[in-house]
């Protein structure tokens, strides 16, 4: 599978002396290729929206964190790191970021008159094109109002990205979508430029530590630091934390040890369609 990333043309353009050779015309010809079925792919259903369970930390679901899948008929199962970044390009991320959001909107309405479920929250990834657009407030307000989702139960996920581009409007956003109860979430925390300023001009709710930092937790000291100041640093600023890419029972362990909220990870379960979700939730309780 060509490496979509490192055959980037614009990249490779800019700066450096373009080695021009068939490979990178193979992989530019890949490119636009998926680009287009990239366009379909909504239509023909080729594009699911997968959820991951979040738990506390008695391993009762909480929620969960809504996830793209894409299966394509030829090329087989392409990763939303590949494709996301492709659909921000061409703006097909605008289309397919509002479907997103109507169904979590969606579920959250039919989960609102179910008791099991009333108190579970969805997350939806928010991409840097879609936040930027000018509509984006008035297409979420329209959102829940046609679906009478829990605007409370809707979090959306912003990363660095997206603050770093304009932060001024993406403050002004934020307040506006929390003023309708929507609530927000840092992703992939810590791996950014300036993550610890943002805690202080972003008005957020809960903050996801990146998996890179779980990932090695347990055996690199440098990592355990920095988990372990996360979480205190949010814990003071009575920010939700929420660990990402939890896999081991002794990540759990020392997560759990140092105050951590929240939990999601192989672990626990990894992305499953929403029927699966739901059922999960029975068998926990
Ligand atoms: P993310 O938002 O940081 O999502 C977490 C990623 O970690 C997901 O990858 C998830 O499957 C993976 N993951 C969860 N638990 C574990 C674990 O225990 N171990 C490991 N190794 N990985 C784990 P996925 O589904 O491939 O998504 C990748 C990225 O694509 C997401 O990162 C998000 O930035 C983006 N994305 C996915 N769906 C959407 C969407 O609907 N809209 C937008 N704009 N971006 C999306
Ligand atoms: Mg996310
Ligand atoms: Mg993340
Ligand atoms: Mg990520």
């Amino acid at each position: 599978q060509a490496d979509l990333a490192l055959y980037d043309a614009k990249a490779a353009g800019r700066n450096t002396l373009c080695f021009y050779n068939i490979e990178m015309q193979y992989a530019l010809e890949i490119r636009a290729v998926i680009q287009s079925a990239l366009y379909h792919a909504q239509e023909l259903n080729e594009l699911q929206i997968y959820a991951q369970p979040q738990v506390d930390r008695d391993g009762h679901l909480v929620g969960a964190e809504l996830l793209l899948r894409w299966q394509h008929p030829m090329v087989g199962w392409i990763s939303p790191s590949q494709f996301i970044p492709l659909a921000e390009e061409t703006g097909t991320i605008l289309p397919i970021g509002q479907w997103v959001l109507r169904s979590a909107c969606q579920t959250l309405a039919r989960w609102a008159r179910q008791p099991q479920y009333a108190a579970l929250t969805l997350s939806i990834n928010v991409s840097i094109r879609q936040f930027r657009h000018a509509g984006f407030v008035d297409e979420v307000r329209t959102i829940l109002a046609e679906t009478g989702a829990p605007p409370a139960r809707l979090k959306l996920e912003l990363t660095e990205s997206i603050v770093i581009d304009n932060v001024d409007d993406t403050v002004r956003k934020m307040n506006q979508l929390r003023q309708m109860g929507i609530r927000f979430s840092m992703d992939d925390f810590g791996t950014g430029y300036s993550s610890l300023s943002y805690l202080k001009k972003l008005p957020l709710d809960q903050i996801k530590i990146d998996q890179s930092f779980i990932r090695d937790m347990t055996c690199d000291a440098d990592d355990a630091a920095i988990v372990t100041a996360i979480l205190s640093i949010s814990r003071s600023l009575s920010l939700q934390v929420v660990a990402e890419g939890v896999e081991t029972e002794a990540q759990q362990q020392f997560l759990y040890e140092h105050g951590c909220e929240l939990y999601q990870g192989f672990l626990y379960g990894r992305p499953m369609p929403l029927a699966e979700l739901e059922h999960f939730h029975q068998h926990v309780r």
